[in-house]
């Protein structure tokens, strides 16, 4: 028997990683940020003054890099840097960085790996159409963009950081246009996956949604 792989995708700021994160509590299996494994990246290329658009060189960095998601911690050549790939540089820049199939082959292959030893829940943009086409459950997430830039930015002032709604929801729009039109595995939806549209839902809603949904398919 297979183990169970779970596919969550969607466009920035649609509440894939809040809510992946609470299925995979409820279920007791590994959850999986992919997201966060193309920001450790940019995040890297932008302290090493590298440049972003150039492919070669963000090529080699991929190559040198040890990066890794293991119990919601996002690890950089052996560090955590959770915080670091939030900052609103690495929002703005990681779509350049993750248009580049070479550095896809590299996180994708790292992501198969963990799927294929245990059950997992990954959120992302190409998980239910490349990275785990035979996923038991693929869900698409959506909210209107309004919601999701609103959502972001009240995310991040709990945090304590200084943002501004437009800027926040001109990084949205900009990055759902980058991952949706890049030739490499873009943003879109995979045909056999069920949407759920989050706007004016909560947290507990969706989840709960998804698990009755899961519950129906056994
Ligand atoms: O999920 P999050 O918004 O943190 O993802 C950051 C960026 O990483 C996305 O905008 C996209 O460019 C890239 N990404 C991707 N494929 C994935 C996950 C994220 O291209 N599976």
């Amino acid at each position: 028997m297979g183990y169970i792989q779970i596919a969550i995708d969607g466009p920035a700021g649609a509440g894939k990683s809040t809510i992946a994160k609470e299925i995979a509590d409820r279920l007791n299996i590994t959850y999986i940020d992919t997201g966060a494994m193309y920001r450790a990246l940019t995040y890297k290329a932008l302290i090493s003054g590298a440049n972003i658009l150039n492919k070669d060189e963000i090529i080699c960095l991929a190559k040198k890099s040890d990066i890794k998601f293991y119990q919601d911690n996002i690890y950089l050549d052996n560090k955590i840097i959770n915080k670091e790939i939030r900052d609103i540089s690495v929002s703005k820049n990681v779509s350049y960085v993750a248009q580049i199939a070479e550095v896809r082959k590299i996180l994708v292959d790292i992501q198969r790996k963990i799927a294929s030893s245990q059950d997992v829940i990954m959120d992302g943009r190409d998980i239910g159409t490349h990275v785990l086409p035979k996923a038991t459950m693929k869900i698409f997430l959506t909210a209107s963009v309004e919601e999701r830039s609103y959502r972001r930015y009240v995310e991040l002032k709990s945090k304590g950081t200084v943002v501004d709604l437009n800027e926040i929801k001109n990084d949205i729009i900009n990055r759902d246009k980058i991952d949706s039109e890049r030739a490499a595995a873009p943003l879109v939806k995979a045909e056999d996956a069920i949407i759920i549209d989050t706007t004016g839902l909560s947290i507990k809603e969706v989840v709960e949604k998804i698990i009755s949904l899961l519950k129906g398919e056994k």
